[in-house]
């Protein structure tokens, strides 16, 4: 990263994203820190889960745990984990199974099989612990199918490492090298991280980069949607526990061991609605020309909301020179048939379409 030489395949072309400052939404929202996006959908498979994937397969054949033309990868994924493992494994020889509960996008399904995957639905509604999920359908056919692995991206320690080297480093370096300046005034470090949760992966591995080799200061917030149970104290999941949500990718019914319970690893947690979420989504789209999936509108929902407690806001919001990121982790492509993507067609006519009606 930056990708200056020829690069051996698009394996190489996964993260070194870049971080983009989010200057029309800071100043709408009053602002006076610098809001930046890390912006993942720029990712050789389209999302922050290539790392994941990349790493855990690199790693599983240092161990000897794959051997190409026979080893078949088998992963329950809300989609982009399986994204990035179908394009690994496409690219190095392996067959790959997806599991994927109902509710993900068509686009993820063709995406994955249009890389060589197979995919197999399950139930939404399906407890995580129940034989008929995507946890335990992925099990039933590893038992059943010869040299099957599950890479288990809930269990899996290459998952947050894969962020504690790649994902955190890379927001430290472009802060870092990033000078202050009169226009531009920047504190030199990160501030806060913001990111939702869906294995934990991503907040847990940042977290440890930023606190233990950056800035042990830094606060760390998580986005969790309204039904999950991902966020503490639980007392925040209570009265939405169980609520089904549309948003992909985040929350869980249950806890990751990747997502670290550790005090102080995540410092605050903000639960966030499908409706802002997409509304946020939208707004990056339209204001930033960032074309993000529904869980970047989380992560900024929960930032913006965080920014704005009374700690929040006197620490960082209020403050010139700091620098606030947010995870944006993947982009519209996977979405674009999505009812709350599709809504931004059927928009009330602008002035400048009446224009155009008129002259027509
Ligand atoms: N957003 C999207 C779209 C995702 O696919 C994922 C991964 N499930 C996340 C956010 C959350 O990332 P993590 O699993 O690292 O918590």
């Amino acid at each position: 990263m930056p990708h200056t030489q020829i690069l051996d395949n698009a394996l190489g072309a996964i993260g070194g994203t870049p971080l983009i400052r989010l200057d029309k939404i800071a100043k709408k929202e009053g602002l006076k820190c610098n809001l930046l996006g890390k912006v993942e959908f720029f990712s050789a498979g389209g999302s922050v889960k290539d790392r994941i994937a990349k790493r855990m397969v690199e790693e599983a054949e240092r161990e000897g745990k794959l051997i190409p033309g026979q080893s078949v990868v088998i992963e329950p994924t809300s989609g982009n984990t399986g994204i990035g493992l179908a394009l690994a494994c496409a690219i190095k020889g392996y067959s790959v199974i997806i599991t994927l509960p109902a509710k993900m996008s068509l686009e993820k399904e063709a995406t994955l099989k249009a890389l060589g995957a197979e995919v197999v639905r399950t139930p939404t509604e399906a407890a995580w612990d129940s034989p008929e999920s995507h946890i335990g359908v992925a099990q039933t056919l590893q038992k059943a199918i010869p040299h099957a692995i599950i890479l288990d991206q809930y269990r899996n320690v290459n998952n947050p490492l894969a962020h504690e080297y790649t994902t955190g480093p890379e927001i430290i370096d472009a802060i870092v090298s990033t000078p202050s300046t009169p226009s531009r005034p920047s504190s030199g470090k990160v501030d806060v991280f913001i990111a939702g949760a869906g294995t934990g992966g991503t907040v847990t591995g940042v977290s440890r980069a930023l606190k233990r080799k950056h800035n042990p200061n830094c606060v760390v917030v998580a986005g969790d949607p309204q039904g999950s149970i991902l966020a503490e104290p639980s007392s925040l999941n209570e009265q939405e526990a169980g609520q089904a949500y549309i948003v992909e990718g985040i929350g869980y019914d249950f806890i990751p061991d990747v997502l670290s319970r550790e005090p102080g690893t995540v410092d605050h947690w903000i639960k966030t609605s499908d409706e802002d979420a997409f509304a946020a989504a939208r707004l990056l789209i339209k204001q930033e020309g960032l074309l993000v999936g529904g869980s970047s509108g989380s992560a900024l929902v929960a930032a913006l909301a965080w920014l704005k407690t009374e700690e929040g806001w006197k620490d960082f919001g209020s403050v010139k020179g700091a620098n606030v990121v947010v995870l944006l982790p993947d982009g519209i492509r996977n979405y674009m048939s999505k009812e709350w993507f599709l809504e931004t067609t059927r928009a009330a006519p602008t002035p400048l379409a009446h224009k155009i009606h008129a002259i027509l």
